[in-house]
């Protein structure tokens, strides 16, 4: 299928594979089976890899739970969705995956939620005319998420784009329209469900296989809705306007502001687990790249 996109250049056309997948529950529409298989069993990680894809633009995000209002009329069954879904026939990952070298590390020039080398492995790529944008998680005063497209280090020095939010992001939504605009490649940093996302994307569709160039993991035990774990925060006392940094080290949530520290059990945040997270094997991402976390280095690194 040929689909008329807008790029930097004006009006292009890329070209988008679609093989037709078989469904599982027959006679019903490809989102009915993704619901059926992914949605309704908890199973969705809420990676957002089939809002991405959708090509009516129907499939949303409706306060963290995937949704398509109206799917038995607006389903275009064309079956993108089940497609690119990492959790549709899944096979849980778990392990390092295949590796060539494990190393403690820490940027000389950037800082960041721990050795910063998730932004060096980005603005690395930059400098080498590996890639022309990577896509960071910035967040606004309330620590909501946002998806930003990075071009060069001076946009460092007006936000802060570095740091861990433990709040889902909307990534692949996002990476989609940096694919459409970027000339040279894009690196995408992201936790496991969203590598994984990123993978069968790459899987489907051409343009996703030569326009991503790097794909970042970073290790994840568990990731937050972020109504759910703001109430929460503000319940234990963190101050959004005053918070500098959140952490999870040694099985303790830790929220660092600018007057004080919360600290408590990670455990007590069981409750507002997200299901997906639940499901979920993969630590290190072992889709990736390159992988980076912290745990097995020395504080920052
Ligand atoms: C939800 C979550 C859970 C994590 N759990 C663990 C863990 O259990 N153990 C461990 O060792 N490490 C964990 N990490 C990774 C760790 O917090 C650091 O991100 C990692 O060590 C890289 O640090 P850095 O200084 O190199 O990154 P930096 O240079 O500070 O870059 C941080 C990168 O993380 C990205 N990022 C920030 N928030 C999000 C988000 N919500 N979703 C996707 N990307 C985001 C930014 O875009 C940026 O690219 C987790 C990260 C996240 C986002």
């Amino acid at each position: 299928m040929k689909m008329a996109a807008e790029t930097e250049t004006g009006k292009g056309e890329v070209e988008w594979e679609v093989k037709i997948p078989e469904k599982k529950l027959k006679d019903r529409l490809f989102f009915e089976n993704l619901k059926a298989m992914v949605i309704d069993t908890q199973m969705c990680s809420r990676c957002l890899t089939c809002v991405s894809i959708c090509p009516s633009e129907l499939i949303v995000n409706e306060e963290d739970i995937v949704d398509f209002p109206n799917y038995e009329d607006k389903c275009l069954d064309c079956g993108a969705c089940v497609r690119v879904c990492p959790r549709y026939d899944y096979k849980p990952k778990s392990g390092l995956g295949d590796y060539i070298e494990f190393t403690a590390g820490q940027s000389k020039r950037f800082k960041g939620q721990d050795g910063a080398m998730g932004t060096e492995f980005i603005f690395s790529a930059i400098d080498m005319g590996l890639i022309d944008r990577g896509l960071f998680v910035d967040r606004d005063e309330q620590w909501r998420t946002s998806v930003f497209h990075v071009r060069g280090k001076e946009q460092l020095e007006k936000l802060p784009l570095g740091g861990t939010k433990y709040v889902f992001a909307d990534i692949l939504p996002e990476l989609k329209k940096a694919v459409m605009f970027s000339k040279v490649g894009v690196g995408v940093v992201g936790t496991p469900c969203m590598v994984s996302g990123v993978r069968k994307l790459q899987e489907e569709y051409p343009v996703f296989r030569e326009k991503v160039k790097l794909v970042i993991g970073l290790f994840c035990t568990e990731n937050f809705h972020y109504n759910e774990v703001s109430k929460y925060l503000i319940e234990k006392g963190v101050d959004f306007s005053k918070l500098i940094k959140t952490d999870i080290m040694k099985g303790k949530f830790v929220a660092t502001m600018t007057d004080k520290e919360v600290k408590f059990k990670v455990s007590q945040l069981t409750s507002i687990l997200p299901s997906g997270c639940n499901v979920c094997t993969d630590f290190t991402a072992v889709e990736s790249d390159v992988s980076v976390g912290s745990v097995g280095s020395v504080a920052g690194f």
